[in-house]
């Protein structure tokens, strides 16, 4: 596994303490929809899944975003409400890939680039 080259993700590498980039506990609440993370550092995240979806790091998603970003009328293809969280799955110790319910499963979400994702809101 290479570093991440996700500018996002890079910027966000800064000297976190370790502890503030674990999970002490991981849970996908399907009906909420939402995603909640504990710390080590004693932080709690909740993160609601559009969100998630909204910022998936896969490579795909990106070229999306960056279309977008460059358009003056960004096209919601898909209305993120309609897009469901499904399940999650750890991916080593460093990150959380999440299945959704229209087939998408190439966002590996790693627990860095989630903790600055939760510090950004
Ligand atoms: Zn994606």
């Amino acid at each position: 596994m290479s570093e991440p080259h996700d500018p996002i993700s890079k910027a966000h590498q800064q000297s976190l303490p370790v502890d503030a980039v674990t999970p002490e506990s991981l849970a996908l609440k399907r009906v909420e929809q939402e995603l909640r993370v504990s710390w080590k550092d004693g932080q709690a995240s909740v993160f609601p899944a559009f969100r998630l979806r909204k910022n998936c790091p896969c490579a795909a998603c990106r070229t999306e975003r960056e279309k977008d970003t460059g358009s003056l009328l960004p096209i919601l293809k898909t209305s993120p409400d309609d897009i469901k969280l499904t399940s999650a799955q750890l991916v080593g110790s460093y990150a959380i890939q999440l299945f959704w319910s229209d087939g998408h499963d190439t966002g590996i979400f790693d627990f860095r680039y989630l903790r600055a994702l939760d510090d950004a809101s």
